[in-house]
C-alpha cells in the first residue's frame, strides 16, 4: 500500500514506538488504581479488626463499647467513612452516626466466607461509589457480621485526573516522537537521495563515470559496487557493440566500392555483351560474399541478444560423423584427409543444429588453413569424467602463439590469412559463443608451418 521507504520507516517506527509507550501508561494507570484500592482495602481491614475486638472485650455491651469508637469522622453524616454491624438475621445491631437514616448493603451471611474477608465495589448511601468489606465474626457463640465502607468518589477523581494526565502526556509524546520520526526516516535516508542524484547524471556519454564508494555509508557501499561492477559490464557491452558496428560497416565498405567501381566503370560507355557480362560475373562473386558477411553479422547479432538453444540429450560421436560428411567434400577439393576417430557413446545436452555449426566453423579452418597433401583429425576422446573432449587437429600454416588469444574475436584474422583465403574474422566467434552456450570451452595449440589442434570440451549428460 505504502510504496515510500520513509513512510513505511515512519509508520514502523511510530506504531512501535505508540504501542510500547500505550501499553506502559495503560499499565501505570492500573498500577495506580490498584495501589488506591489496596491501601483503601488495608484501612477498611484494620478498622474491621479494631471494631471487632471492641466487641470481644465487651461481651454483652456491644452498643456502649462502639460508640466509644465511632469518634471523628464516623460522626459526620455521610463522611465516606462507615461501619455497621449485623446479625444473622440480618438486623442492624451498631451502625456509625455517618450512616444516619441509611445502612450499608447487607451481605447474606452464607455468602461470606469463614476467616476472611470479603472486599467489593458497590454504592453508597447516597449513590456514591463505595470500597465495602464484610467479615463474619462468631461472637457470645453467634455469627455476626461486620461490615466497614469508604467512599471511593476522591479515589476515583485521583484516578481520573491522573489518567487525564497519562493522556496527555502521551498526545504530547505521540506528537514529538511522530515529528522526531518523520525527521529521522527523512536523515536516513538522505544518503540514499544523494545516491540516487550521482547515479542519474550517468549517461549512456559518461558510461566511464564510476560512484565514488569513498565516504559512502556501509549499507550503501555494497549497492554502490554493485552499481559500479554492472556499470563495468554495460560499458563492455556498449563499447563491444560500437566496435562491432565499426568493424561490420568497414568489412563491408571494400565489397561495396568494388561493385561501385565495377558499375562506374562499365557504365562509362557503351559495352560488349561480354564486357557486361564479365562485369556482372564479378559483381555476382562479391555480392555473394557480402551476403555470406551480412548472414555472420546477423549470425553474430543474434548471438549477442539470446541465443536461442534447442537442447536434448545427444551422442556427440553422431554430430561429429554429420560433421565429417558435410566436410568431406570440401577436404576433398583441397586435397586435404580427413578421418574421424573414437567411437565412444558419449552423451552430451546439446542443441544439434548449433553443436553441427560451431565443429564446421573450426573443421572448415582447419581444410582452409592447411597445406597441400595436408590432413585434419577429427577424434573424440574423454580425458575427464566430466567433459567430452573432441579435438580437431591439422597440419596446416598454425599461428604465432601471440595470436592465438586473439584468433576468437570478432572480425580477426591473422594477417598472413587475410586476402589469400577467404573469411570473415567471425567463424572462431561463433565457435567460442556456442561452445560457452554449452557451459563448455575451446583450447587451442598451435605451432607455425606445423599445424593447430582445437580442443573443445562440453560437459557429458550422466544417465
Ligand atoms: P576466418 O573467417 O578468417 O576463418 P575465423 O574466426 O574462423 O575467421 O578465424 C580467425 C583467424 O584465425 C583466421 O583468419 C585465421 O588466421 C586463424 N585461424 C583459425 N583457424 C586456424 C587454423 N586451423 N590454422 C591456422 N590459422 C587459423
Amino acid at each position: 500500500m505504502f510504496r515510500s521507504v520513509k513512510i513505511k520507516l515512519f509508520l514502523w517506527f511510530f506504531l512501535t514506538f505508540s504501542l510500547i509507550l500505550s501499553a506502559t501508561g495503560f499499565f501505570i494507570y492500573r498500577e495506580l488504581g490498584g495501589i488506591v484500592i489496596e491501601s483503601i482495602d488495608n484501612h477498611l481491614h484494620s478498622e474491621i479488626q479494631f471494631i471487632a475486638n471492641l466487641l470481644e472485650v465487651e461481651k454483652g455491651k456491644i452498643e456502649v463499647e462502639l460508640q466509644e469508637a465511632s469518634v471523628g469522622e464516623y460522626t459526620v453524616p455521610y463522611s465516606g467513612h462507615y461501619y455497621q454491624v449485623v446479625s444473622e438475621d440480618d438486623i442492624i445491631l451498631v451502625k456509625s452516626p455517618s450512616l444516619a437514616d441509611s445502612i450499608l448493603p447487607l451481605s447474606p451471611i452464607e455468602s461470606l466466607p469463614r476467616n476472611a474477608p470479603r472486599f467489593e465495589t458497590s454504592t453508597g448511601p447516597k449513590t456514591q461509589p463505595l470500597r465495602l468489606m464484610s467479615q463474619l465474626f462468631t461472637i457470645q457463640n453467634k455469627p455476626i457480621i461486620i461490615q466497614a465502607a469508604e467512599d471511593l468518589s476522591d479515589s476515583y477523581r485521583i484516578i481520573d485526573s491522573f489518567r487525564s494526565v497519562i493522556l496527555l502526556i502521551l498526545l504530547g509524546v505521540f506528537l514529538l516522537s511522530g515529528l522526531g520520526g518523520l525527521f529521522i526516516a527523512g536523515m536516513a535516508l538522505r544518503p540514499l537521495n544523494v545516491f540516487s542524484k550521482k547515479i542519474g547524471l550517468i549517461t549512456e556519454k559518461n558510461l566511464n563515470e564510476r560512484v565514488l564508494i569513498e565516504g559512502l555509508d556501509t549499507e550503501l557501499k555494497q549497492l554502490a559496487k554493485s552499481f559500479n561492477a554492472t556499470l563495468e559490464r554495460l560499458e563492455q557491452s556498449f563499447l563491444m557493440q560500437r566496435q562491432f558496428l565499426a568493424d561490420a560497416s568497414h568489412e563491408l565498405r571494400t565489397p561495396t566500392s568494388v561493385i561501385k567501381s565495377y558499375c562506374e566503370v562499365t557504365l562509362k560507355q557503351e559495352r560488349k555483351v561480354e564486357e557486361y557480362q564479365s562485369a556482372l560475373k564479378v559483381i555476382n562473386e562479391v555480392v555473394t560474399k557480402i551476403s555470406f558477411l551480412i548472414d555472420k553479422i546477423l549470425e553474430v547479432s543474434r548471438l549477442d541478444s539470446q541465443m536461442v538453444m534447442r537442447p536434448e540429450k545427444l551422442d556427440i560421436m553422431d554430430v561429429l560423423k554429420d560433421v565429417y560428411h558435410l566436410m568431406l567434400p570440401l577436404a576433398e577439393k583441397n586435397g586435404i584427409t580427413i578421418a574421424l576417430h573414437g567411437e565412444l557413446k558419449t552423451v552430451v545436452n546439446g542443441d544439434r543444429e548449433r553443436l553441427v555449426e560451431m565443429f564446421t566453423n573450426i573443421v572448415d579452418n582447419a581444410i582452409k588453413y592447411n597445406q597441400a597433401g595436408g590432413r585434419v583429425d577429427i577424434e573424440l576422446c574423454l580425458i575427464n569424467k566430466k567433459d567430452a573432449s573432441i579435438s580437431i587437429a591439422d597440419t596446416g600454416i598454425g599461428m604465432p602463439q601471440e595470436e592465438v588469444d586473439r584468433i576468437f574475436e570478432r572480425f580477426y584474422r591473422i594477417d598472413t590469412s587475410r586476402g589469400e583465403i577467404a573469411g570473415s574474422g567471425l567463424g572462431l566467434s561463433i565457435a567460442k559463443a556456442i561452445a560457452e552456450a554449452h557451459h563448455g570451452r575451446i583450447i587451442v595449440q598451435s605451432e607455425i608451418g606445423t599445424g593447430s589442434i582445437f580442443k573443445i570440451y562440453i560437459p557429458l549428460v550422466f544417465q
